[in-house]
Formats: structure tokens, C-alpha cells, sequence
């Protein structure tokens, strides 16, 4: 068979989850909680389960939910979102801009993504025949160049990808942002924004600049959430999307046929559970609170922490430790010192190794203790060219 996708291999969260499960080592890799959940939202989806909804759901999400999310804009951003024709519930954000590519996407067809890219931006344009355009983030503090976004979009361009707060990088949105963002968006009339904003209440300078405040880019974009952050859920896979009528139309025209409609029996679990509890306001200081503690804990170590102003991850810079390509270091910092992180090097096209790692702080705090211990154990190395950890572990 002729592969569409001939450069795509299985994701670097499967894989380096796997290698954590198979060593044993603390899983700070993949993003994903290692705490339980609210009792009242489970008590809200067994309310569902015990009521019978279960079969499928409406095609554009059960009308309950769509109502709760628009309440959540309203309290979060005072912007008025049509829960009927403005909403679309979604297996998850990785659908929602799945879907959307397809919505948008003819063969030869432009796509601007910012790297490093989370990993589903790029093949799902390839799928479609579009061209994924790779500009980087400026290192080290990860901002959009804009100056350089503005030479590369042309009338080829479909879809700009912005992904705020980032990850894998942490690194947030000002003002400015949009500015330059809607500077882009009004001169091609064809032109559009997925954005990205599954971690907006993980922010931690406390104001979120979503696409949705601007008049002119909120026309044209399709902008993605999930549950799966918010609420702590991410095997939940329930998410969705906000676009104008129009758009949102289109939307679910390839919705109805790629999943049709979403998991009934959580959807109306959460919108019980948001109509009775959504405390979406204590998010930011939870996750700030195990940053905190996250960076404390490696301030005692050779590893050099990035800025983290949003996500549940954090970049540590490694080359006082080691000068190894980052993929081979965090393979080995899983083998013999047990603790797992994700490379950034893979969310490049080009594969920049600026030897930095992504650690998930989203854990206990026990979990961020004792995988912070083994990191402080790690010492710089005197010859950088033979495997650090293979030297120092006669001495660990
Ligand atoms: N975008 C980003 C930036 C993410 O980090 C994730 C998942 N962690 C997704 C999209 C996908 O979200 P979901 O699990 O809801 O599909
Ligand atoms: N979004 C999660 C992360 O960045 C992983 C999701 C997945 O495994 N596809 O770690």
C-alpha cells in the first residue's frame, strides 16, 4: 500500500510511556494526571449512567452541555457564545482540529505551524493533501515571530495553527499576539485560525488571550478546548470547538461522518457536574502551586529550567549535564535514573535539539518529589562525549 503518511511514525507519548511502563520509571512524560478526580464529577457521570444516557448523543453535542460551555465563556471571557450553532462537543481536542483541517483543507493548500508543534498538527494536513509550512518559535523563550509569519503567508495559505498557553513549551500569548495575528488574518480573505487553547485555564499570568476576544479573528477561526485538561480527564477524550455559524456549519459536516457524535454518557455527566460545581476559577493556582514545587525542587539540580507561564509542562535545559542528543538522553534518563520526559527535538520538522526536556508536573505531589530527587542526583559530566548517566552510575 502507498503510504500517506510515509514519515509517520507512532507518537513520542506512546512510545516513551511505554518505555517508562517497561523500566519501571516515573511517568513525567505524557501529559496526563497521576491524582484522582472530583468525587462530584464522578457522582455526576454515574447520575448520568444510572439515568440511561447512553445511547447516542445529538449530533452537535447534547444541548446541556453546549448551554454549560457557553455559560463558561460568558463568566470567563464575557463573550457571548450560540450554544445551537457556535458549539460542536468533540472526541477530544485532537478530533476537533482534526476535523477542522478537513473542513478547510484542498490539496496544495498552505498550513502555518509554529514549531515545536504538538504532534497531530502536521500529519493531519498531509492527510489532506495540504502543505504544512514549519516556522520556529524563537528559542529560548518560545515567542511567535511574527515578522517572519507575515513574509511566509502568501495566497496559498489556508490555515495558520496557534497553539496558547504552548505545549510543549509553556511559554503564553500577550496582547500583542493577537495584534499581529489579526494584522495577518485581514489581508487574505481566505484565510483562517485553528487555535489551539486546550490549556487556557492552565495560565499563569492569570489572563488568557484567546483568539475569541478579537471581533476580526473570531470570524475566521475555529478555536479548540478540551475537557480533558480542565476537568483532569484526559482519557475522557471530550472536547470542542467554537467557530461562527458558517464556519461551524462546514465543521460538522465532516463531524457527522468522521465520529458523528461523542461519548453521551460523560457529556451529560459533565454538564450536570458544570451546572452544579464548575470551579474552572482554582486551576490556575492548583497547577501553579505544583510548578512551584516542580521548580523548587530542581532549582537543587544541574538542570535549567525555561520559563513555564502556562501548561502542566516544563522545559530543562540539560547541557550543563550532558551534550547527547535529547532523544538518547531522555532514554537513558529513563533506563538508569527512572524518571521519563519527552524530547522537544521530535515536535521540530527539522529536528532542533536545543537539549531540552519536557517534564509533566501534572502529579502528586509525592510523584513530583520523588522524580525530582532522582533528577537532582544527576551531576554534570567532565567528558561529554561518552554517556553521562553511563559514567556517573557507579556512583548513583
Ligand atoms: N492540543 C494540545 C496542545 C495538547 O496538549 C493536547 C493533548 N494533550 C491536545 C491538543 C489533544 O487534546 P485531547 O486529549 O482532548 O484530544
Ligand atoms: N497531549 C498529551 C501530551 O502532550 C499527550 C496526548 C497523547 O498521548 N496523544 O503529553
Amino acid at each position: 500500500m502507498i503510504s500517506k503518511l510515509p514519515d509517520t511514525g507512532t507518537s513520542i507519548f506512546t512510545v516513551m510511556s511505554a518505555m517508562a511502563n517497561e523500566y519501571g520509571a516515573i511517568n513525567l512524560s505524557q501529559g496526563f494526571p497521576d491524582f484522582p478526580i472530583d468525587p462530584n464529577l464522578e457522582n455526576s457521570v454515574l447520575r448520568s449512567l444510572k439515568a440511561g444516557h447512553v445511547q447516542y448523543a445529538p449530533m452537535a453535542g447534547r444541548p446541556d452541555i453546549r448551554e454549560q460551555i457557553s455559560k463558561l465563556i460568558y463568566d470567563r471571557y464575557k463573550l457571548s457564545v450560540l450554544p445551537d450553532s457556535e458549539i460542536t462537543i468533540t472526541a477530544g481536542a485532537t478530533q476537533a482540529i482534526f476535523t477542522a483541517i478537513a473542513a478547510l483543507v484542498n490539496p496544495g493548500d498552505e498550513v502555518i505551524m509554529f514549531d515545536p508543534a504538538y504532534d497531530c498538527y502536521d500529519p493531519s494536513v498531509k492527510v489532506f493533501g495540504g502543505i504544512p509550512i514549519h516556522l520556529k518559535l524563537k528559542h529560548p523563550d518560545y515567542s511567535i515571530d511574527w515578522d517572519e509569519a507575515e513574509q511566509k503567508v502568501n495566497d496559498k495559505t489556508r490555515i495558520i495553527i496557534t497553539n496558547n498557553p504552548h505545549n510543549p513549551c509553556g511559554s503564553v500569548w500577550t496582547e500583542n499576539d493577537l495584534i499581529r495575528l489579526e494584522k495577518i488574518v485581514s489581508r487574505y480573505k481566505n484565510l483562517y485560525v485553528i487555535s489551539d487553547e486546550v490549556y487556557e485555564y492552565i495560565q499563569f499570568k492569570k489572563q488568557h488571550h484567546t483568539v475569541l476576544k478579537n471581533e476580526l479573528l473570531r470570524s475566521r477561526s475555529f478555536v479548540v478546548f478540551s475537557f480533558g485538561k480542565t476537568l483532569h480527564v484526559t482519557g475522557w477524550k471530550l472536547g470542542y470547538c467554537i467557530a461562527p455559524e458558517a464556519l461551524t456549519t462546514e465543521f460538522r459536516k465532516v463531524h457527522q461522518f468522521n465520529v458523528f457524535c461523542v461519548n453521551n454518557t460523560i457529556q451529560a455527566g459533565v454538564a450536570d457536574y458544570l451546572s452544579r460545581y464548575a470551579d474552572t476559577k482554582s486551576i490556575a493556582d492548583f497547577y501553579q502551586k505544583k510548578r512551584d514545587l516542580f521548580l523548587q525542587a530542581i532549582s537543587k539540580s544541574k538542570f535549567k529550567p525555561l520559563t513555564c507561564d502556562g501548561t502542566y509542562f516544563c522545559l530543562l535545559d540539560f547541557t550543563s549535564i550532558s551534550n547527547e542528543p535529547d532523544v538518547e538522553f531522555a532514554k537513558q534518563l529513563i533506563k538508569e535514573i527512572g524518571v521519563a520526559s519527552i524530547p522537544v527535538s521530535v515536535f521540530y520538522k527539522d529536528q532542533t535539539d536545543n537539549h531540552v526536556l519536557r517534564f509533566c508536573f501534572a502529579k502528586k505531589d509525592e510523584t513530583i518529589i520523588k522524580a525530582t530527587e532522582k533528577l537532582c542526583s544527576l551531576k554534570n559530566c567532565p567528558d561529554s562525549n561518552q554517556s553521562i548517566l553511563g559514567k556517573q552510575r557507579s556512583q548513583l
